[in-house]
């Protein structure tokens, strides 16, 4: 098959025929139809999570976010069979520790060991395999396309958990998000704003802010004019009930919590980078005087697809409006080059293989 290929960090991929995955008993081999470009691939690429254990040994295929069809399933697998349309979530479970037999798969023991394109060759290539499938694929409905629904593998589940189930934002409530230009940024924007949610988007590029009013923004702040915690303080009369940090850097992630109002909910959606090496001076008297939560989020489980898939058929959510660009596999590394200096906006998803 064909793979882009990382023979040298940080150096461009290499397209090129590589042997074809082998399907395990418990797993299948899905014939990719579409794969997002995430921050994730450009933090491994560059290296950027050594510190953090997470490293790839080249040669190595990356390619976490993907949707495709079921080519060959191992003789274990019960629920699916050659042909199903489906995406996988990024992160597995295996079905048998305490979090995965509590329904919280994506938080499972053995999780790191499972995810294509981070703990083994992932999508940017014709096939990839995927373990523990009868726990984890998810079935695509016909209206939606395999591009539109790479990044619900990713980026947009993430998102999607974050709004509406870990902070179960409301109607009427503002909802600010910083790094709002990005994929996880633009989701979250699009993904509040459908849930009824007043949402301010900070962003420092004009780009990506004028890419959050398209997916429902009510008001756009550019994070270098100024002080845009104070503007959101002012526009919401006191903060926001909801703020969410889709970048995790220092600013973003301090700035995301004060601009909460009493008893607000920070979501965290962005991992820190090389700099912050995991930790982020936070306002900890802010936190406890003003009875602020924090709600950590790491994809989403399989089986609480249901309403997101439900709202993008009844054409409440367009994830298709967060994907800015296609690319085959050989613009792949312009696209990596160009996330370095935070110059791409949406998600780019890679269509021809
Ligand atoms: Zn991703
Ligand atoms: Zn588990």
């Amino acid at each position: 098959m064909r793979a882009a290929v990382i023979e040298r960090l940080g150096k461009p991929l290499v397209v090129q025929n590589v042997p074809d995955p082998e399907c395990p008993p418990d797993g299948a081999i899905l014939k990719v139809g579409a794969n997002g470009i995430c921050r994730t691939d450009w933090h491994l690429w560059t290296d950027d999570w050594a510190w953090r254990g997470l490293a790839i040994k080249p040669p190595f295929v990356l390619g976490h976010e993907f949707s495709g069809t079921v080519e060959e399933v191992g003789r274990d697998v019960r629920g699916w069979k050659k042909g199903d349309r489906v995406l996988f979530p990024m992160n597995p479970g295996e079905g048998t520790c305490e979090w995965c037999r509590s329904g919280n798969q994506h938080v499972c023991d053995s999780g790191a060991q499972l995810v294509p394109g981070v703990s083994y060759w992932g999508a940017f290539a014709e096939y990839v395999m995927v373990r523990f499938v009868d726990v984890n694929l998810v079935r695509l409905p016909e209206s939606i396309s395999f591009v539109d629904a790479a990044s619900m593998a990713c980026r947009y589940m993430a998102a999607f958990h974050g709004v509406a189930n870990q902070a179960a934002v409301r109607g009427g409530e503002w909802v600010a998000v910083h790094g709002a230009g990005g994929g996880m940024g633009l989701s979250a924007v699009q993904i509040a704003a459908a849930l009824g949610a007043n949402v301010i988007a900070v962003d420092v590029s004009e780009r990506g802010l004028a890419a959050a009013r398209a997916v429902g923004a009510a008001v756009t702040l550019n994070g270098t004019d100024g002080n845009a915690v104070e503007a959101i303080r002012s526009i919401t009369k006191g903060g926001a009930q909801v703020s969410v940090d889709a970048l995790g850097i220092a600013e973003t992630c301090c700035n995301s919590v004060l601009s909460l109002r009493k008893l607000g909910r920070h979501v965290q959606l962005g991992h820190t980078t090389r700099k912050e090496v995991g930790y982020v001076p936070l306002p900890i008297d802010v936190i406890l005087l003003n009875e602020l939560c924090l709600f950590g989020t790491f994809g989403m489980q399989a089986q609480r697809f249901g309403t997101m898939l439900a709202m993008c058929e009844a054409g409440r959510l367009k994830p298709a409006q967060v994907v800015s660009e296609t690319v085959g596999l050989e613009g792949i590394t312009a696209v990596l080059e160009r996330m370095g200096t935070y110059d791409t906006t949406g998600i780019v998803v890679i269509d021809s293989f």
